[in-house]
């Protein structure tokens, strides 16, 4: 199967590519808005929009790691690398700039939910803390909720829930 995204609202459309043949023209209504669009099958379109169904943790680890989005039913698995500074995480919308957008129907997950902050100290190590967008649902960390105005360093493995959405952070390849 692969994806093409809503252009008006930016939802995912699924299709099965082995019933088409290169060069043939595909219209689709989304589910979502109504918003009819068609694209083009061929080699460089579909292996630009589509994401990768089985993304891999060390392709996409860089040097301040990741975090990995579980399998849920409102999304599927999801990595994403982390940057030096604020990482800001939520659910993917047309409008909302984060750093983190996951792609997900789950709407406990806010747009801006929580931030992820990467920095080195003065030894030169990588520190994460996490803390809180503020969002509506809260932002727990291995099951305990974070106060409002409260930051915690995190370290490898740790399990973040936002809403029904769970995410691992991964700061080094095995
Ligand atoms: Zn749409």
């Amino acid at each position: 199967m692969k994806r093409v995204r809503c252009p008006k609202c930016d939802k995912f459309l699924s299709f099965d590519e082995t019933r088409y043949s290169e060069g043939q023209s595909l219209v689709f209504v989304c589910d979502d808005c109504g918003k009819q669009f068609s694209i083009r099958i061929g080699k460089n379109k579909l292996n630009e929009t589509p994401k990768n169904d089985n993304p891999n943790e060390q392709d996409e680890m860089g040097e301040f790691g990741c975090v990995t989005v579980l399998e849920n039913v409102f999304g599927y698995k999801q990595i994403f690398p982390l940057s030096e500074g604020d990482n800001y995480i939520g659910r993917r919308c047309v409008g909302t700039v984060i750093q983190i957008p996951i792609e997900s129907g789950d709407m406990s997950l806010d747009r801006r939910h929580c931030n992820i902050n990467v920095k080195r100290n003065k030894q030169g190590e990588i520190i994460y803390s996490l803390s809180d967008g503020p969002s509506l649902t809260g932002t727990f960390l291995m099951n305990e909720i974070l106060g409002p105005k409260e930051r915690v360093n995190i370290e490898d493995g740790a399990i973040i829930t936002l809403g029904a959405t769970t995410l691992i952070l991964r700061t080094k390849s095995e």
